[in-house]
């Protein structure tokens, strides 16, 4: 315990509950927590987790996230790097923990276009970038400038988009597991009604497809590429829709009413309900489709 708080210092936390801390507020607790307001203090978190040999996972908003009930036997690193400015009239910067929709918001407020498509995406700006959120065909990806990201060894380095190698819902942060202190966002100038014009359409369009009231994680599987659909994808709503999906519970979890990929905790769910119906949802595709849906949300903890 003194070795733990020499390397950390007095804001380690212990068996940390996780599940308010996630949008499906499911799961169990952490043994350590420790949260980075700085790129130092990420480096910190690293350097001493690998120099005790505890396991880490990197926490953002806890929006596209299922957290075991077992909880988490390591260290959550959870980034909490705020700030927003913009630093030559069309580039912004912006701390990893900001949510991703202050970015839309300070986007709109200086007349900066490009980031509308992302009005309504919860979650904080790092947990975008890893996962390359996108909807209304835009992604992250395709507006980043430069990141900054603290690697295995601790150490805080620069890089470009190209570096990230983004794909659908993908990027090389999720082979390196490097950890995203902040970025710059590449804009430009705009009209500033229609920016505001495009975010509220876009929340519009979302308002009843999304559960934005409920307990989710937003889609629960990727779509599939298809070069002969929009957007060059299937939507693997359609798939779900054809096997019944919406008709489907597990305990406190079921599928949401007006969106087949969508899996919601009604209030009672478990991580392990939510898991077993996933399961279920991806055999009943297979059986009948002989597609392999992919998870979109990502675990922490054992499932088995
Ligand atoms: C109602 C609702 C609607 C949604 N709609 C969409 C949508 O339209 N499009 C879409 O793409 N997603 C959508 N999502 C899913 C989710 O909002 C996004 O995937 C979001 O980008 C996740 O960010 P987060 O900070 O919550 O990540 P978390 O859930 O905290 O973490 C997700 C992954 O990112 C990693 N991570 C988090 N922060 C960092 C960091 N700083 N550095 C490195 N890795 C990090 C974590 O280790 C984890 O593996 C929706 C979710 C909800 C609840």
């Amino acid at each position: 315990m003194a070795t733990l708080l020499e390397a950390f210092g007095p804001n380690l936390e212990f068996a940390r509950e996780l599940a308010p801390l996630t949008s499906y507020r499911t799961g169990g607790r952490a043994k350590y927590f420790y949260s980075c307001r700085s790129g130092s203090e990420v480096t910190r978190a690293i350097e001493s987790a690998r120099r005790l040999r505890i396991p880490y996972f990197v926490l953002g908003g806890g929006t596209n996230l299922l957290v075991s009930d077992e909880g988490y036997d390591g260290l959550v690193i959870k980034v909490d790097v705020v700030g927003l400015r913009v630093i030559d009239g069309e580039t912004i910067e912006v701390g990893a923990g900001e949510d991703l929709m202050a970015l839309v918001d300070f986007a709109t407020a200086n007349s900066l276009t490009g980031m509308e498509f992302a009005a309504g995406i919860w979650g904080s700006v790092g947990g975008a970038i890893y996962g390359n959120a996108g909807a209304f065909g835009g992604e992250i990806g395709s507006v980043i400038e430069s990141i900054r990201l603290v690697d295995h060894d601790g150490t805080i380095k620069t890089v470009g988009p190209d570096y990230c190698k983004f794909a659908y819902r993908d990027s090389y942060l999720k082979v390196t597991h490097e950890v995203v202190v902040d970025a710059r966002i590449k804009l430009t100038k705009g009209d500033q009604t229609a920016i505001a014009a495009k975010v509220k359409d876009i929340l519009s369009q979302r308002d009843g497809k999304h559960p934005n009231d409920g307990l989710s994680a937003g889609c629960f599987f990727k779509n599939i590429p298809d070069v002969r659909e929009k957007y060059g994808k299937l939507p693997a709503g359609r798939l779900l829709e054809d096997i019944g999906a919406k008709q489907l519970t597990v305990g406190g979890a079921r599928v949401f009413e007006r969106h087949a990929n969508i899996i919601v905790n009604s209030g009672t769910a478990t991580s392990r309900d939510i898991r077993t119906l996933a399961d279920i949802l991806k055999a009943r595709v297979k059986e009948k489709f002989g597609i392999e849906l992919q998870e979109e949300v990502q675990q922490l903890g054992k499932f088995d």
